[in-house]
């Protein structure tokens, strides 16, 4: 039965229980966490039919020490400890990397030490939830710490293990060359949503629409505000001196236009934004049924050099399964078809924790992927929206393996085949609280990807429900967003963009 647990504390400030709830969760992925109960259950010491109490009171305050409490009450029977956390030297020698307070880490450190001995599971990221953990090992590159500090402060402070560690650390080398992205602020990322589908996977949580009689009316309406927006970019961009690094049509799959539409599209792109002469240019061809020679053509003739061709999984009950409309062998078709045609980079995605799929099946796509010599495979753990019917079903199925000891094997295979990891994010909800890792081939890293995850360029963000990124007047970052809702868009497009010019023109060291 899905049981809430309540977190709660008459000793903490209410902001920093919030911030443990994330680390609950991860422990208890099928229950539901909420923070505080009424003050009368609270002294009366009773859960509410059902329910469980994890409550965290700070029980004493020294120069060395502070000492807190924690019980777990599943319906009157109660489990407690004490925890000592030492006042710690390293901080003041070496200041935290990331912005939260180290009296917050202190207690979400507690918790997730309580909950890994009360549930006997090991959480490799530790008390990290954070979408992007690498930020941290860059930040701590800035601030001059060693490979040594920085195992010691992620592995004290954060409790990430020394698996993990490693992988961040050797994703940062990867990256390294690719930093020079940050120097050049006259350099930006476009992303354009095609926000269609030719159907609509159970696991999507994009915003994608699937090609019903009525979609597919408002596709030219869509394709015609896209196009205004571009031109009006293309305008803003050249007037302040911008050029793209890299190009990303994703949605959604944008093959799924015709051959008439995705040539418009193209053409549009490749004319009117300003780019570097080297840029990157990807299309995301997710799903092979929307593929064919004559899109392909149309693709290379307007200088793309990254397609993205994603099986998903290699298993035809799973593409049953999961509502996509074709089979492996088209896809491996298509692949081949691609590769003939062109030397783009060509990436492919998996998906580990797909309904209906174990150890044996997964490492069957692997295997049948690596077979294939992809550029760039990236291989996604499933997410989910906590509580919808099919996050309920998958937990189920998901909850009867083993998911490091996959994750183990997984890498091992694509390791030996000589790809490497290029970057790393994580998502709530994660299957096996594990994360989404891009691989490749030396040479063929994807920029957009590095800088997007990474967060070290501007991003202008095109089409129903993409996100721009632009710099502030005096300090940070402005998230700005085209409404996903496809009428809504083609009503607020030149609101949104407006926006946009404002940020851009006002920003400091843009112009
Ligand atoms: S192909 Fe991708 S975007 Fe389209 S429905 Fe499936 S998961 Fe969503």
């Amino acid at each position: 039965m899905r049981k809430t647990i309540h977190l709660v504390s008459m000793t903490i400030e209410e902001k920093v229980i919030k911030s443990c709830s994330t680390i609950v969760a991860a422990f208890f992925p099928v229950n539901r966490v909420e923070i505080g109960l009424s003050q009368q259950r609270l002294a009366d010491n009773q859960s509410a039919k059902g329910d469980l109490i994890l409550r965290i009171e700070k029980i004493k305050v020294s120069d060395i020490s502070n000492v807190f409490e924690l019980s777990f009450d599943n319906e009157g029977q109660v489990i407690s400890q004490q925890f000592a956390t030492k006042i710690e030297t390293l901080k003041n020698q070496f200041p935290l990397p990331g912005k939260e307070p180290s009296a917050q880490i202190m207690v979400k450190k507690t918790v997730f030490m309580f909950l890994a001995g009360l549930t006997g599971q090991k959480n490799p990221w530790g008390i990290l939830n954070g979408m992007r953990p690498g930020k941290l090992i860059t930040k701590m590159e800035e601030l001059g710490y060693d490979n040594k500090i920085q195992e010691d402060i992620l592995d004290h402070y954060y409790l990430v293990s020394s698996e993990k560690i490693k992988l961040l650390q050797r994703i940062n080398t990867v990256q390294k060359p690719y930093r020079e992205i940050k120097e050049k602020a006259k350099q930006v990322a476009v992303y354009l949503a095609i926000p269609f589908c030719p159907s609509r996977c159970s696991y999507c949580s994009f915003p994608s629409n699937p090609l019903s009689a009525k979609n597919k009316e408002l596709i030219p309406l869509y394709l015609q505000a896209l196009e205004q927006e571009i031109k009006l970019t293309a305008e803003l961009m050249a007037e302040n001196g911008l050029k793209a690094d890299s190009i990303y049509v994703g949605g959604g799959t944008p093959t799924v236009l015709d051959v008439k539409e995705l040539e418009e599209l193209l053409r549009t792109i490749c004319d009117r934004l300003p780019r570097k002469q080297e840029a990157e240019f990807t299309v995301e061809a997710g799903r092979p049924d929307t593929l064919d020679l004559s899109k392909l053509k149309l693709l290379k003739q307007y200088g793309v050099n990254r397609l993205s061709i994603n099986p998903q999984s290699m298993q035809e009950k799973t593409l049953d399964r999961i509502g996509r409309t074709h089979g492996i062998s088209e896809l491996i078709d298509c692949y081949y078809m691609a590769r003939d045609l062109s030397d783009w980079t060509i990436n492919m995605d998996l998906i580990i924790g797909l309904p209906g799929e174990g150890f044996a099946e997964i490492i069957d796509s692997i295997n049948k992927v690596l077979e294939l010599i992809p550029d760039n495979l990236t291989v996604h753990a499933m997410a989910l929206k906590r509580g919808s019917a099919v996050w309920e079903e998958s937990y189920v199925h998901n909850s009867h393996y083993d998911w490091a000891e996959i994750e183990h094997e997984i890498e091992d295979r694509i390791l030996s085949a000589g790809y490497y990891p290029y970057y790393l994010y994580r998502q709530k909800n994660i299957v096996g609280n594990l994360e989404n890792i891009g691989y490749t081939l030396p040479g063929k890293v994807c920029r957009y990807n590095v800088a997007t995850i990474e967060e070290i360029q501007n991003v202008i963000g095109l089409g129903a429900g993409a996100a721009s990124k632009l710099p502030k007047r005096n300090y940070g970052h402005e998230n700005i967003y085209n409404p996903q809702d496809l009428k809504n868009y083609l009503e607020r497009f030149r609101e949104v963009h407006a926006k946009r010019k404002r940020v851009l023109e006002g920003a400091v060291g843009i112009s």
